[in-house]
């Protein structure tokens, strides 16, 4: 199977063979075509596997037919991982005019609060600094109440790190008619309840 065949836009066929990617790899192709149908993902999938693009292909191609808002938020355990995925999305979504941010604890909040007032289309955040901006901010909280989609990358480490009230605060303030992708290297019973709660029905993928 080829790009072309995942039902993305010909622009992000276009930039992914700029950047080399040959052909999608496998949680690629079983995650692209169901993301794009509205499903909700349940990946078991590891670095290296792809999974990045796996989620940034078919959200940039829906973000390129509606683009306003902030149409994503990425929630990943660490600084290093936030910025290399909003990398990826800039990457990926050169094609446009792609607005991501990083939103992660070590930066300055006023800074990063103006940053998210511009509504940035992407936004790739840690669970910590995400909810200090929530709950300190109403106007940051609405900015948050359309979003479409919400990824969970790591899962199993976001809640190995204890995070679940961070994410029961992102829970509550962005939109429920969301479309909500989880992705780990792992499946704990923990996962399972977490999935419960963010995701319901979901498409299952495991290699
Ligand atoms: P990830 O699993 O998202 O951490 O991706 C690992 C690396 O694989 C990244 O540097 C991607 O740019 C690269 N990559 C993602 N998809 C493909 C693909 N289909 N073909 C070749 N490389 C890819």
């Amino acid at each position: 199977m080829g790009f072309e065949e995942l039902g993305v836009a010909e622009w992000l066929v276009g930039a992914c063979k700029e950047l080399g990617m040959r052909k999608p790899t496998p949680v690629q192709q079983a995650c692209v075509p169901q993301i794009l149908k509205g499903k909700n993902v349940l990946g078991m999938a590891e670095t290296g596997s792809g999974k990045t693009a796996a989620f940034a292909l078919p959200i940039l191609h829906k973000l390129a037919e509606v683009p306003y808002g902030i149409f994503a938020l990425v929630l990943t355990p660490t600084r290093e991982l936030a910025f290399q995925i909003c990398d990826q999305f800039k990457a990926l979504g050169s094609g446009m005019h792609l607005r991501c941010a990083v939103v992660v604890g070590g930066m300055d909040m006023t800074t990063q609060a103006q940053v998210l007032m511009q509504r940035p289309h992407v936004v790739v955040a840690t669970p910590g600094r995400i909810k200090q901006h929530l709950l300190h901010d109403p106007d940051i909280a609405a900015a948050f109440s359309k979003t479409k989609f919400l990824v969970l990358d790591e899962a199993d480490r976001l809640l190995d790190v204890g995070f679940e009230d961070e994410l029961r605060v992102v829970l509550s303030s962005i939109s429920s008619k969301r479309q909500t992708l989880l992705f780990s290297a792992t499946m704990t019973g923990d996962l399972k309840a977490l999935h419960e709660l963010f995701g319901g029905d979901a498409f299952f993928y495991q290699a």
